[in-house]
């Protein structure tokens, strides 16, 4: 298959044949408060892209980060007076949870930065040792002009980055472009003994010190949104490259588009900030998944009610069909295996995942006009669903949509209420046979599977 590769700017082959084993690092979240739907568009691609691999028989070993400390943490301590400990580990406690919810199920390991202080402080001082960085009052700085390559991942040259760099004002910093390393802690700031004393890594350091200790100096993908190209992942080039002499230090650098929502970029500041637990209040996750899935993986996607709906729609539909063949066993033949290979063939093509759910689509659509489907038939498509769900993980399980579910019990609350007991058991008894079960309780009766 075929990736666009945001370092070399081209497509690149990745070589995908089975058994291969594959390091694969995306840059996790920061946990300082619960996860928006910005999350689910980067992480529902990622978790794509991690399926696929491992269904062509790569070994994939998935890799991902939780920044758990932070300037944006310790700005919530003192806005909470909560500890960072309490703040990060709810918000991570709530990340995994969402997570699993959005079927995002597919990274093999979450590393805490915190609990890679002692690489972090081994990654500086070989840095400093080298000459590329230098201490001052505040903290550790990497000498990014001495780094000739800065720059060469963002496309841009020192003048254009100056102009990108954050303004501070630090007289003794060298140079604008120096980022930190290491910054000394302030008045009641969370803190780690260094040889440049108390305080906390700054962010860049955390992903190659995670990455070093658990890949080597060189691995195969790494991804992140697009914002994270500079500074973000600039520096972490700059960090590796010269920590082991070796580069490139990943073979592809895959970046995702941004959310936008009713076609503004989502942000805290401008109030247009929605949780995935708000969206899953009304929408099922695999709602969520299409939605962003239908949009090519470095275009923006927009979220507006109107394409919800429609995901809504066609997530129902997949879910119909899922029912209709349920009972049958699945059967996989040449002419369903060719179906499947048509359904993911864009895939190949840098991941062209909408396309797949165009296919996918009118498949769904095909199937569920035939007014027959003869065994055969049922036992292909069930193969057919199974495999699009492993991939994609768009296929709702529950065997019929909750909603109708809802109103199969409330008629045989009506049985029961009207002493039709016998009828009510019948109800209960075939839901059973579907591994779907009815409990009676004092305050009314609830569906679970
Ligand atoms: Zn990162």
């Amino acid at each position: 298959m075929e990736v666009k590769d945001t370092l070399s700017a081209t497509m690149k082959t990745v070589e995908t044949r089975e058994g291969k084993r594959m390091n694969m690092f995306v840059c996790g979240p920061t946990v300082q408060d619960i996860p928006h739907m910005g999350h689910a568009r980067t992480y529902v691609f990622y978790d794509v892209l991690a399926r696929y691999l491992r269904y062509k028989g790569v070994r994939l070993f998935y890799l991902m980060n939780i920044t758990d400390i932070e300037d944006h943490i310790i700005t919530k301590m003192q806005e909470t007076g909560q500890s960072w400990e309490q703040i990060t580990a709810t918000n991570s406690a709530e990340f995994f949870n969402i997570m699993g919810r959005l079927k995002n199920n597919s990274v093999n390991y979450y590393a805490f930065a915190t609990d890679y202080i002692e690489e972090i402080i081994s990654q500086i001082s070989r840095l400093i040792k080298r000459g590329y960085a230098y201490e001052i009052s505040d903290g550790v700085y990497y000498r990014a002009r001495k780094f000739k390559d800065y720059g060469k991942l963002s496309k841009q040259n020192l003048d254009q980055l100056m102009t990108g760099a954050r303004v501070e004002i630090n007289e003794e910093k060298e140079d604008p472009l120096d980022f930190a390393l290491w910054k000394k802690k302030k008045v009641g700031e969370p803190f780690w003994s260094s040889p440049w004393g108390e305080g906390r890594p700054g962010w860049h350091i955390e992903d190659t010190a995670i990455t070093e200790s658990i890949f080597g100096p060189r691995y195969d993908i790494h991804g992140g949104a697009k914002d994270l190209i500079f500074p973000h992942h600039e520096s972490e080039i700059a960090q590796m490259e010269v920590i082991s002499r070796k580069k490139p230090i990943v073979k592809y650098w895959i970046h995702t588009g941004h959310l936008n929502v009713d076609d503004i970029k989502m942000s805290k500041s401008l109030k247009n900030f929605i949780t995935i637990e708000e969206s899953l209040k009304t929408y099922w996750p695999e709602a969520i998944r299409i939605m962003m899935l239908s949009i090519r993986y470095n275009s923006a996607v927009n979220f507006d009610e109107k394409s919800i709906i429609d995901a809504q729609g066609i997530a129902e539909k997949i879910s119909i069909l899922q029912h209709r063949v349920n009972g049958s066993d699945a059967r996989k033949s040449q002419h369903s295996s060719e179906i499947v290979g048509r359904l993911f063939e864009p895939m190949e093509d840098d991941m062209n995942v909408p396309e797949s759910m165009v296919r996918i689509v009118s498949f769904v659509k095909d199937s569920l006009a035939k007014p027959h489907l003869d065994e055969e038939e049922k036992g292909e498509i069930k193969f057919i669903l199974g495999e699009i769900e492993k991939v994609i993980g768009i296929v709702h399980l529950p065997p019929l949509p909750e909603k109708s579910m809802q109103v199969l019990l409330d008629l045989r609350n009506e049985m029961r209420k009207g002493g039709d007991y016998g009828s009510a058991d019948r109800i209960r008894d075939s839901l059973k046979s579907l591994g779907i079960h009815i409990e009676d309780t004092a305050e009314g009766s609830y569906l679970w599977w």
